[in-house]
């Protein structure tokens, strides 16, 4: 089990006590980059779900389970800036044969950040 190694997303954590407990819903992400942190590491443990419940209903595809395909290997967040409900993160996701790097927006809709879209640099 995953449980109490560190967390996939690079704070150094336990993954129970750092995005575990955003996958198992006991808790909701308090910003824009922990939430993008939780999306990240989601790919990595395949929880679809979570992917689907943090995505804006607005751009959600209907398919939402990360391609198991994809090998990722670390999460580097460049910038995160928020303004009221809505906010802006900057991130390398690197995987085996290359890296995506993304500038991700986010919609703060009754309390939670959802992902909207991003363009991709
Ligand atoms: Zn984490």
């Amino acid at each position: 089990m995953i449980g109490r190694q560190e967390c996939p997303c690079g704070t150094g954590q336990p993954y129970d006590a750092c995005c575990g407990r955003l996958h198992r819903g006991e808790a909701v992400a308090a910003t824009a980059e922990e939430l993008m942190r939780s999306r990240y590491a989601a790919h990595v443990v395949g929880d679809g779900d979570h992917l689907f419940r943090t995505w804006h209903p607005r751009t959600r595809p209907d398919d939402t389970d990360p391609d198991p395909r994809v090998r990722w290997t670390g999460l580097e967040v460049l910038a995160a800036s928020e303004d009221g409900d809505r906010a802006v993160v900057e991130f390398r996701a690197h995987h085996e044969g290359g890296v995506m790097h993304e500038v991700s927006r986010f919609e703060r809709r009754a309390g939670r950040w959802v992902y909207v879209d991003g363009d991709v640099r």
